[in-house]
């Protein structure tokens, strides 16, 4: 049996009593007030320190909290699952949650010490060369904070995240959490026209 299963038969046997109607109310649809973004990290458990419940945010995670520009072409599944949030949900806010020692930021700091992952290595080398005079001589911390932004000015190039921007429908922050201490040690906003201000 997996570690998670015999978690999840705990779970029913001594708590979910306790949320069962909840769940139950949410029988007919979700109607989450966050789209988040953030890492994969084991670390960050968003319903832990938002203190919210299922049916309240809707998650994005990977490795870094990345958002690939609008490619209508070749959509990813980030693409998606923003374009379901948004425009079928109606999500009224998105945010990008970065993390105090986030490797996948380490490795684009480093990518030296990430070369035996050729998978990382390469989409982490890509992302760098892109962004290359930006990411050049910034700390680790600097680069996690950047690396919000950046997102923030990504989800600014799908058309309904402008839209609901402009509209009043939607707003988009971005923030770093510090698992370590449970402080958010950045916190930026981006407005209709695709800029970020703290
Ligand atoms: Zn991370």
């Amino acid at each position: 049996m997996s570690l998670l299963l015999k978690k999840i038969q705990s779970y029913k046997e001594n708590v979910f009593q306790n949320h069962e109607s909840h769940y139950q109310s949410l029988k007919s649809g979700q109607e989450p007030h966050t789209l988040l973004v953030t890492c994969s990290d084991s670390r960050i458990c968003p319903q832990e320190f938002s203190q919210t419940q299922g049916g309240e945010l809707f998650i994005i995670r990977n490795a870094g909290n990345l958002i690939p520009p609008y490619d209508p072409a070749h959509p990813s599944n980030e693409a998606l699952t923003l374009e379901y949030g948004i425009s079928v949900l109606g999500i009224p806010e998105i945010v990008v949650c970065g993390h105090a020692s986030c490797g996948a930021m380490g490795g684009l700091k480093d990518l030296e010490h990430i070369k035996s992952l050729p998978l990382v290595h390469k989409a982490l080398e890509n992302y760098r060369q892109t962004h290359a005079a930006e990411v050049e001589g910034q700390s680790l911390e600097e680069l996690i904070s950047w690396n919000v932004t950046t997102q923030l000015k990504a989800l600014f190039t799908y058309p309904f995240v402008r839209e609901g921007l402009q509209n009043g429908s939607l707003k988009v922050f971005g923030m770093v959490y510090d698992f370590t201490t449970a402080e958010v040690t950045f916190n930026t906003q981006l407005n209709e026209t695709g800029e970020c201000s703290q």
